[in-house]
């Protein structure tokens, strides 16, 4: 029988040494096909599939049904064809591997009770954890007799944590000799028994361990499961089994035969598979010399056991576990430090959230175990440790009765608040009543033990071995909870005990960084406002109009006549007005490819132009304030400063004839204290012109122009100068270049646009080079700036290092922006600042909790709908609802011709953040609407995460992307996949068809490349 396959007895757990086979799933000769179930076992724990992972045939020799067979023993077969198929009492095919345990049914008896006869199968008392050895048989569920079904339950025994079922895998009859109830069994010895026939059965019951000997079964098996060289000797199973062995494994009967003999399994080598220690190994070892009265000398290996007078009783299995794994942890060097956290806040965010507050103080262990794994680590025998990912917290409970359950709350790490919450009120339940499943107790990666609810002012806790820590929690007194970690100085040092506490302070008395918010932000006070706003730009009214919405006294102060900010007055809307008159001028050149002559020699008005936009802003200005006093914000024209963290005082002592001037109106000496409850900081960011010579003179001229100061232009230059190649220089250049200026626009960097993707600000940049009157320099710095308005001198150099120089009539600095803060007295509130902006997280709140910060004086995307999106978040945050601004799903246009707009993340983005991304492009040149309108520049790419099919992000260059850019927004906002894109019925003939063909290319490439 050549290529033989061995089908061997998995280990299916740790602990397991053997298994019985319970059912052939397959018959011998069948055909098995990969992934085929061909037996099932009943290891320690439980019943599991056999599965094979080869092509074969089934064949002999095979391990009848109720066999036990070692870890990795043969158990049949797998051959090549139907004609090497060998009966299942064949001899192990030549040249296959170690066929020696294929086994015949052992049974083990007890040898000096009325055992019946055509026993069918022992019901053996289960090891249903590792800590296990012995277990209390609590109520049999069928009577001697009784017919049983495979997966009945017969019995439930008491073990060391839990009440348990004991199920049966096979049919038959219950037969005595039965375990009396209330007897302690040993693990692995004989409950009771099945018969094949009714007549077979033997009424009668014994008491477990008090008299019944556990012996091997004879060696009558062919080849035999467990090959005894030395006779057998009788075992005291009244004697509880042998612990465990440190490094090891021992079978269930060496650990009873230890015990019997006094051999101390930890100086023990195995010699079973994997180095378990069989018996054999335990009958040839020395015996431990035990102490046998009091005062006897004990070996200094030896823990000596205090003798007490009295008569004691015998410890429970409760007890009895506990006294075994507490000795056990007297192996681990062990060092406690300890911190006070004040506990008030995660007490109110568990009730707000309506979890409990010890699962909350589990998460929070979680949540700091992120920036601390070791704290989740493990010793292991020997001079190893075990780096785990999961955290499964161990937290005792009280059973119903006394003595104490550990439930294991899992995956802390990774489960949210309210699955944990529902799993533990789930584990709590039935472990009062000591009903849980054996895997719900196990090996805890970490330990919780909470005292504090019994008003105990400090305490300590041991850490059982498994673990390398255990967090024992006092009740709060004035200087707060005391947190107290024993831990194991193998595994974690002093200082990484003492950090990890530390971090689990801050998240237990800041619940809100991981839990979001915990109710509503406005502290209790006798405010004049419960909330402050300062600044009337995008993100300031939106935060406004969104709490007055909800009926809170909002004030909003703003140091302009009118709200709208910087957007309004200076930026989105005045610079749409003019792209608008450009787009009109530009068309024209169209007109002629659809046959339309005479149109082609548009001539601006510019005074006409300039009483458009100025009516547009004033208009929307007007309405936009109504709007805001409709809705009941008080709106304060002053500008503002703080003076503590409660309250600012408004500058209403105007001396600027600028009402746009961003910097304080007046000298203080008129204006109002106004206390608040919570402020919002959106006062947003000026233009920032840096310390080019000549530059800031030229500001002061007016030869330098700025997007605050452009506006006053009073006719369109003939030269003109940009610098800056971000999203407002390149709109400002071709604006004037389609107004007929001749432009160059000056790039320090070797690319335009920072925060557009790559490959379409490179193909704009030509574009817009092809323009007849603009010119990018990139790479291109000023060195000065010389002259007055209207013949302005400037010094540069170029890529390659030589020096010019250019004479234009005007410069616009569009050189970024950046936000003024020195005036606004942040100190004054010990609100902190980084990189020139202030500091706020993804909820827009800064260090401060009371205080929030959105828009421009927070940097990042500096945009009117991010900072509109971020007033929003600050409201719905203050209001106590929980709301993040997340810069992975903005987007933007940049009003070029082409527009470049982007919504989420481009492949670069993507894979930075260890995403799998992927694109698909399509050329605008296919479109059939951009071929009509002559306007087949650009592209459109799809960007989608791998794994997950999901669009992460569109990007742009293409006519119309204002609008086209919708759809992305959806797609990404909604966290479309590409099959939900490509079944989207698109109108046509419509531009956006080009999405719903895109997702259909892209799902087909990714089919493609998933099959090869
Ligand atoms: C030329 C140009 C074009 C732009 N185009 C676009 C575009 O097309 N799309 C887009 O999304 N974004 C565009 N932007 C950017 C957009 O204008 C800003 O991102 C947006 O206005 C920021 O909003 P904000 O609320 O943070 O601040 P702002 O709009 O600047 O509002 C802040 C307000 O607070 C006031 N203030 C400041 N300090 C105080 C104080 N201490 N007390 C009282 N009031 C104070 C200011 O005067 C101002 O009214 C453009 C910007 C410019 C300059």
């Amino acid at each position: 029988m050549a290529d033989s396959y061995t089908i061997k007895m998995p280990q299916l757990s740790d602990t397991m040494t053997e298994g019985v086979v319970v059912s052939w799933e397959k018959n011998i000769g069948d055909k098995i096909e990969r992934g085929d179930i061909v037996a099932t076992v009943e290891t320690d724990k439980a019943i599991m599939d056999v599965e094979v992972f080869r092509e074969g045939f089934l064949s002999g020799p095979q391990a009848a049904v109720d066999s036990t067979i070692e870890v990795g023993g043969a158990m049949a077969f797998l051959v090549a064809s139907a004609d090497d198929v060998q009966g299942a009492d064949a001899e192990a095919p030549a040249g296959a591997e170690d066929a020696g345990s294929v086994g015949k049914p052992e049974i083990e008896v007890a040898a000096d009770i009325d055992v019946p006869e055509g026993i069918a199968h022992t019901i053996k008392m289960p090891q249903l954890s590792d800590t296990m050895t012995e277990g209390l048989v609590v109520s049999w569920e069928k009577a001697v007799g009784d017919k049983i079904e495979r997966g009945d339950i017969v019995a439930t025994v008491e073990t060391d944590k839990a009440v348990m079922d004991v199920e049966v895998f096979r049919e038959g009859y219950l037969s005595g000799p039965i375990t009396a109830e209330d007897s302690t069994i040993a693990v692995g010895e004989a409950m009771a028994y099945l018969v094949d026939n009714a007549d077979q059965v033997v009424d009668t019951q014994h008491s477990g361990s008090g008299g019944a000997a556990v012996v091997e079964a004879a060696a009558s098996a062919t080849p035999a499961v467990r090959k005894a060289s030395t006779p057998m000797p009788a075992v005291n199973s009244n004697v509880t089994p042998a612990p465990r062995p440190d490094n090891k494994q021992a079978t269930p009967y060496a650990r009873q035969l230890a015990a019997s003999l006094h051999v101390n399994l930890n100086t023990l080598h195995g010699s079973g598979p994997d180095g378990v220690i069989t018996a054999d190994d335990v009958r040839h070892a020395q015996p431990i010399e035990r102490p046998t009265e009091i005062g006897a000398q004990v070996p200094a290996h030896v823990m000596p056991e205090i003798q007490v007078p009295g008569h004691g009783r015998d410890m429970t299995a409760m007890e009895k576990a506990v006294s075994h794994s507490m000795s056990a942890s007297l192996t681990m060097p062990t060092f406690r430090v300890a911190i006070n956290a004040k506990p008030g806040a995660i007490i109110k965010a568990a009730k707000a959230q309506g979890v409990s507050v010890t699962v909350a103080i589990a998460k929070a262990c979680a949540v700091a175990m992120a920036k601390h794994p070791s704290i989740n680590w493990a010793y292991q025998p020997v001079d190893k440790i075990v780096e785990r990912d999961n955290i499964d917290i161990g937290m005792a409970v009280s059973a119903d009765g006394g003595g104490l359950v550990v439930p294991v709350l899992r995956h802390c790490e990774s489960r949210s608040l309210e699955e944990l919450n529902e799993s533990w009120g789930d584990l709590v339940g039935r472990a009062r009543k000591r009903r849980l499943a054996p895997e719900e107790y196990a090996n805890p990666t970490f330990m919780v033990s909470n005292m504090g609810m019994m008003g105990v002012s400090y305490f300590d806790a041991i850490p059982t071995p498994g673990t390398s820590a255990i967090l024992a929690i006092s009740a709060a007194g004035p200087e707060g909870m005391p947190l107290t970690i024993t831990a194991d100085h193998r595994v974690v040092n002093g200082a990484e005990v003492g950090m990890y506490l530390n971090t689990l302070k801050t998240a237990i008395e800041q619940p809100e960084d991981w839990m979001g918010p915990t109710g509503p932000a406005i502290p209790e006070g006798d405010w004049d406002y419960d909330v402050v706003v300062i600044g009337g730009g995008p993100g300031g009214e939106d935060c406004a109009r969104d709490l007055a919405g909800h009926g809170i006294k909002v004030a909003m102060v703003n140091d302009a006549p009118f709200p709208g900010g910087e957007c309004l007055w200076r930026g989105c809307i005045p610079s749409k007005a003019w792209r608008a008159a450009a787009d009109r001028v530009r068309d024209r050149a169209h007109d002629a490819h659809l046959g339309v002559m005479g149109t082609n020699k548009a001539k601006l008005d510019w005074d006409a132009l300039e009483a458009t936009r100025r009516n547009v802003l004033e208009t929307r200005g007007e309405m936009a304030l109504k709007t805001d006093t409709g809705v009941k914000i008080d709106v304060i024209q002053g500008y503002a400063l703080f003076e503590s963290d409660h309250r600012i005082f408004v500058d209403t002592s105007t001396n600027s004839d600028n009402p746009h001037a961003r910097t304080p109106l007046g000298d203080g000496s008129d204006g109002r204290h106004i206390s608040f409850g919570c402020a919002v900081i959106a006062t947003g960011a000026p233009p920032f012109v840096p310390p080019i010579p000549g530059a800031a003179e030229g500001v002061e001229s007016g030869g330098v122009l700025t997007s605050d100061t452009v506006w006053g232009l009073d006719g369109v230059p003939k030269k003109l100068a940009v610098v800056g190649g971000g999203a407002i220089g390149v709109e400002m250049a071709q604006i004037f270049q389609d107004f007929g200026t001749k432009v160059t626009l000056f790039e320090a960097q070797d690319r335009i646009l920072a925060e557009v993707e790559p490959e379409i600000a490179k193909h704009l940049t030509a574009i817009l080079n092809d323009d007849p009157n603009l010119t990018i320099m990139t790479s291109t710095g000023l060195s000065s700036i010389k002259g007055k308005p209207g013949a302005m001198k400037l010094g540069y150099k170029d890529s390659d290092g030589k020096t010019h120089t250019q004479t234009v009539d005007y410069v616009i600095m569009a050189t970024g922006k950046r936000p003024l803060l020195e005036p606004l007295q942040l100190d004054k509130a010990g609100i902190e600042t980084e990189n020139g902006v202030i500091k706020a997280d993804a909820r827009c709140r800064t260090n401060v909790p009371h205080i929030f910060a959105v828009g421009d004086v927070i940097g990042g995307l500096m945009l009117a709908h991010t900072a509109g999106q971020q007033g929003r978040v600050s409201a719905m945050t203050i209001l106590g609802e929980d709301m993040q601004y997340d810069q992975d799903m903005d987007s933007g246009v940049i009003f070029s011709r082409p527009e470049a707009a982007f919504v989420g993340l481009s492949v670069e983005q993507a894979k930075a953040k260890g995403i799998d991304a992927v694109e698909v492009k399509m050329p605008m040149s296919i479109d059939a609407k951009a071929m009509i309108t002559n306007e087949t520049h650009g592209m459109i790419k799809i960007v989608a995460d791998k794994a997950t099919q999901r669009v992460i992000g569109v990007h742009y260059l293409a006519d119309h992307a204002d609008t086209l850019i919708g759809e992305g927004v959806m797609m990404v906002s909604g966290k479309m996949t590409l099959e939900q894109v490509a079944n989207a019925i698109h109108p046509h003939p419509t531009q956006t068809e080009m999405f719903g063909e895109m997702a259909r290319r892209l799902l087909s490439r990714l089919r493609r490349s998933k099959k090869k």
